[in-house]
């Protein structure tokens, strides 16, 4: 699940979770609500790896061994996105 999706996702759980509540149904918005917010705790940390910037600006953090760039390829690595 992407970044995006997982923000969509988030968003959706919110509306079950209000409809839920409005029902009356608390244990089920509650369980939604944790899962919304599961979802939006994704979508910040994939949001977070998609605005860093390199360094250099010149050099992809997987060509680069700084603590830095090896945090970002650590990342890029848990969502398959290095070559
Ligand atoms: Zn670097």
């Amino acid at each position: 699940m992407t970044g995006p999706q997982h923000y969509r996702e988030a968003e959706a759980l919110l509306t079950q979770a209000r409809l839920a509540a409005a029902r009356g149904d608390t244990d089920l918005a509650g369980h939604l609500h944790m899962q919304a917010q599961t979802h939006a705790t994704l979508a910040a940390a994939a949001a977070t790896v998609e605005s860093i910037d390199t360094h250099t600006g010149m050099l992809r953090p997987w060509e680069c061994s700084c603590p830095r760039c090896t945090r970002v390829t650590e990342w890029l690595e848990l969502g398959g996105l290095t070559p």
